[in-house]
C-alpha cells in the first residue's frame, strides 16, 4: 500500500514552529499583522478567508478585515491597498480572490506593495521566484515541495510532471521543482498524448480541476502522486483530480483529498506573513 502523505498533520506542525516563532518575536516587540480584504459574499470565499483569520489567530498574528460590498469600484479598492501600502503596522495584504467582474484583478495584484504581497502573486515577487532569488512563493506550490520534504521524498533528478499551468499552482510549481533540481515536464490542455508523458513521472503534480480526472493509466507504478484539485461530488463528499481509489494501490506516496494538499495552502499562506515581518 502507498504511504498517505498526511497534509493535516505536516501543516499542523508548520503552524506550531510558527507559532513559537511568533511568539519569540513578539518578546523581541515585533507584532505581526495581516490585512484581508474580501469584496462580495461568495459563500466559498467566505469560508477560505474566515479559515485564514482563524489560522492568524491560533498562530499570534493579528488579522484586520475588510469585508466590502459587491458594489465597490475598482478604485475605492485600489485606495484601500495604497492606504494599506502605506502603513507601517500592516505586514502582509490579501486580497482575496476571485474578485466581482467589474474589477480587474491583474491590476490589483500590481498594486499591493510587493513586500506585502504574502499570497505571491505580484509579478515582482513571481519574477524572483523564475530567477531563484528571493521573495514570496504562492502558498500552494510551496506547502507541495513541504509536503515531499518533510514525507522524505526526494525531488533532485527526479522527473516531476505537472499537469496543469496555472499562475498560481502549474507554473510556480514548475519553478520550485526545478529549483530543487528535479527535471522538470509542464503538460496542459493542449498536450498531445498526455498519458505518455505523465507515465514518465516519478512525482506527478495534477492541477487540472476535473474531477478524478486520473486514473491508473496515467500514473507510471511506483510514482509519487500529488493531487490539488478540490470538488464536491453528489454526494456533497470532497475529491480531487485523482481517482484515488484506482490509483493509490500502484503508487509509493499519494496525497488524499481531503486532508492533503488543501492544509498546506493555509500553512504556508502563514509562513509567508512570518516572513514579511523578518
Ligand atoms: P485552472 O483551471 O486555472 O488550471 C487548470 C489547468 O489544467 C490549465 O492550465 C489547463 O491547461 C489544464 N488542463 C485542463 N484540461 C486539461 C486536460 N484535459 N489535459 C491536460 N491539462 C488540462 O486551475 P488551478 O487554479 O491551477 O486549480 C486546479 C485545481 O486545483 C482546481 O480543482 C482547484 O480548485 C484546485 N486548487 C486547490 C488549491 C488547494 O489549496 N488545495 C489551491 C488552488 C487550486
Amino acid at each position: 500500500m502507498p504511504k498517505i502523505i498526511d497534509g493535516k498533520a505536516i501543516s499542523a506542525q508548520i503552524k506550531e514552529e510558527l507559532k513559537q516563532k511568533v511568539s519569540e518575536l513578539k518578546q523581541n516587540g515585533v507584532n505581526i499583522c495581516l490585512a484581508v480584504i474580501q469584496v462580495g459574499d461568495d459563500p466559498a470565499s467566505s469560508v477560505y478567508v474566515g479559515n485564514k483569520k482563524k489560522a492568524c489567530a491560533y498562530i499570534g498574528i493579528e488579522s484586520l478585515s475588510y469585508e466590502l460590498p459587491d458594489s465597490t469600484t475598482q478604485e475605492e479598492l485600489l485606495k484601500l491597498i495604497e492606504e494599506l501600502n502605506g502603513r507601517k503596522n500592516v505586514n502582509g495584504i490579501l486580497v482575496q480572490l476571485p474578485l466581482p467582474k467589474h474589477i480587474d484583478e491583474n491590476a490589483v495584484i500590481h498594486a499591493i506593495d510587493p513586500k506585502k504581497d504574502v499570497d505571491g502573486f505580484h509579478p515582482q515577487n513571481v519574477g524572483a521566484l523564475c530567477i531563484g532569488q528571493k521573495g514570496f512563493v504562492s502558498c500552494t506550490p510551496a506547502g507541495i515541495i513541504q509536503l515531499l520534504k518533510r514525507s522524505g521524498i526526494e525531488i533532485a533528478g527526479k522527473e516531476c510532471v505537472i499537469i496543469g499551468r496555472s499562475n498560481i499552482v502549474g507554473k510556480p510549481m514548475a519553478l520550485l521543482l526545478l529549483s530543487e533540481n528535479g527535471t522538470v515536464t509542464v503538460t496542459h490542455s493542449k498536450t498531445k498524448d498526455l498519458k505518455e508523458i505523465t507515465k514518465r513521472a516519478d512525482i506527478l503534480v495534477v492541477a487540472i480541476g476535473k474531477p478524478k480526472f486520473i486514473t491508473r493509466e496515467y500514473v507510471k507504478e511506483g510514482a509519487v502522486v500529488i493531487d490539488v484539485g478540490i470538488h464536491r461530488n453528489e454526494n456533497n463528499k470532497l475529491c480531487g483530480d485523482v481517482d484515488y481509489d484506482d490509483v493509490a494501490p500502484i503508487c509509493s506516496a499519494i496525497t488524499p483529498v481531503p486532508g492533503g494538499v488543501g492544509p498546506m495552502t493555509i500553512a504556508m499562506l502563514m509562513y509567508n506573513c512570518v516572513e514579511s515581518a523578518v
